[in-house]
């Protein structure tokens, strides 16, 4: 039996790598880098840990488990991402536009900046009102 035939068998029935086991990893890269400028204990001990526990992910034959693990995960990682969108997105409208609230209806208006004193008309009660932008 080749070695391919005998590291398939022996990962038969065991849960393999997924997204949770690679971010891990590019966690502990990162670490391992960091740790040449720090030269923590406390950060190599964290490193081992980290990966042991994706080797032992991966060895896992609770596969049910595992997956929800990562199914978990993905979901907390796509809310971060989209928190940092939107974050992103709004630093980039504080840049580029005022926010006015609308006098008659408290609507929230968005207003490009440096066309000076315009007059906006609110797009929902039609009030219209002048502002510095
Ligand atoms: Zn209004």
């Amino acid at each position: 039996m080749g070695f391919r035939e005998k590291i398939r068998q022996f990962m038969y029935g065991r849960y393999g790598a997924d997204s949770l086991c690679q971010w891990i990893t590019y966690f502990v890269l990162f670490l391992i880098i960091l740790n040449l400028f720090v030269r923590s204990p406390i950060v190599s001990l964290l490193e081992m840990v980290l990966l042991a526990v994706c080797v032992w992910r991966m060895f896992s034959k609770n596969i049910e488990k595992r997956s929800r693990e990562n199914a978990l995960f993905c979901q907390k990682k796509s809310k971060v991402f989209s928190w940092f969108r939107k974050e992103k997105s709004i630093m980039k409208q504080r840049k580029d536009f005022h926010i006015y609230t609308c006098p008659g209806c408290k609507q929230k208006i968005r207003i490009p900046k440096g066309k000076g004193k315009i007059s906006v008309t609110c797009p929902k009660c039609h009030t219209q009102f002048i502002r510095k932008s």
